[in-house]
């Protein structure tokens, strides 16, 4: 009897074996198939991704984790307010012991650079290297644009040089796309919330060969902005600089 079963089962069996095989080849195919899309897709979406950030390092990588971190709370960040230093070469601490000795507008001296963070030039500082101060790390209010809200509640970042008379070099022009990218993403900063001092107070800050537009259009390739349309307008400007 027994054998009888098996003897009986063994062409089922074989039939099973069979159509099992048909199915598990018929969908090895479509994951092939499947895979071999995708990685069409992705590999045509990688060429897209290229072609459009060739000039600067991908940020997004780097997003996770933001390269200055703070030992507070984050501040309610309202705008970045970008400037240049005036002056043709500088660092955190020289810009730190100048502003020590300014005083505010009732008598007190200044807790130490205005500033949030610096980018070096190469004469002081690394060139392209961006140093965050003690205000960044505290989250504390600047000392910068000469406006209380702007100060209160504005990301100060100044480059060190005169963009009256040079442009920022090559790498400060990265390093400031760079900040800017990785602020506007983890502070959820809009492109309209970044401006140049000049847009604030009747100075010549950042200076007029500061690429302002290009350095937008780079940071926010994304905005609603359209491209060509100027983010910075040019004031009288009467000083170099002013905080
Ligand atoms: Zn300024």
């Amino acid at each position: 009897m027994l054998k009888r079963i098996g003897h009986d089962l063994k062409p089922h069996y074989y039939i099973l074996t069979t159509t099992a095989g048909v199915f598990l080849s018929l969908i090895v195919t479509d994951v092939r198939a499947f895979s071999q899309q995708s990685q069409q897709f992705s590999s045509s979406a990688q060429v897209a991704s290229k072609s459009q950030s060739t000039r600067l390092p991908d940020t997004r990588k780097e997003s996770a984790s933001f390269p200055w971190p703070t030992a507070e709370k984050p501040r309610a960040w309202k705008y970045i307010v970008i400037h240049h230093s005036a002056t043709t070469r500088g660092s955190v601490e020289s810009i730190h012991q100048d502003h020590r000795r300014r005083k505010d507008a009732t008598g007190n001296n200044w807790l130490g650079i205005g500033y949030h963070f610096v980018i070096g030039n190469g004469h002081g500082m690394k060139d392209g290297s961006i140093d965050s101060t003690f205000r960044w790390k505290q989250q504390i209010h600047g000392a910068h644009s000469g406006s209380v809200p702007h100060n209160g509640f504005g990301i100060g970042i100044c480059l060190i040089g005169n963009f009256e008379n040079t442009a920022p070099t090559p790498k400060q022009t990265a390093a400031v796309t760079r900040l800017l990218r990785l602020l506007s993403v983890h502070y959820k900063l809009k492109r309209e919330q970044v401006l140049g001092h000049k847009r604030i107070k009747p100075t010549a800050c950042p200076g007029r060969l500061f690429p302002m537009r290009q350095i937008m259009d780079d940071a926010f390739p994304n905005s609603s902005q359209a491209k060509g349309v100027r983010s910075d307008s040019f004031r009288t400007s009467r000083s170099t600089h002013g905080s």
